[in-house]
């Protein structure tokens, strides 16, 4: 029984996956951003502040690798992260739109969405 549950930790862990990302994945990625293709690969940094560099951002996307990392707070939930952020900015990755500044009205909608999440727990 212990190893049961030392495996079932250990795959639980491997994948890099946080709480509630799979369910935030299905909500946003599938749902939400209506998107088929493969979301990007998200690479978590616990931090209670942010990430390097003079912007301090909470998240970053690396649109030529398609990948971000995002801060992950502690006791934090995934709709207080950047997540729902950097996946649209994925999102626009695929669709060859480049806003680093967020000049589309679609950037609205991750509030919305991130209440969405919360509002499932997540
Ligand atoms: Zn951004």
């Amino acid at each position: 029984m212990k190893r049961l549950i030392l495996l079932t930790l250990v795959s639980a862990c491997s994948d890099g996956y946080r709480l509630g990302q799979r369910e935030a994945e299905t909500i946003v990625w599938y749902g939400e951003f209506r998107q088929t293709e493969k979301p990007p690969l998200v690479v978590w940094e616990d931090t209670d502040g942010c990430l390097e560099g003079a912007r301090c951002p909470a998240g970053l996307f690396y649109p030529d690798e398609y990948w971000a990392k995002i801060a992950w707070r502690s006791k934090g939930r995934i709709s207080a992260t950047a997540y729902v952020h950097e996946l649209l900015h994925a999102k626009h990755a695929l669709q060859n739109i480049y806003d680093p500044d967020h000049e589309l009205p679609e950037w609205r909608e991750a509030e919305r969405i991130n209440e969405l999440l919360k509002s499932q727990g997540l």
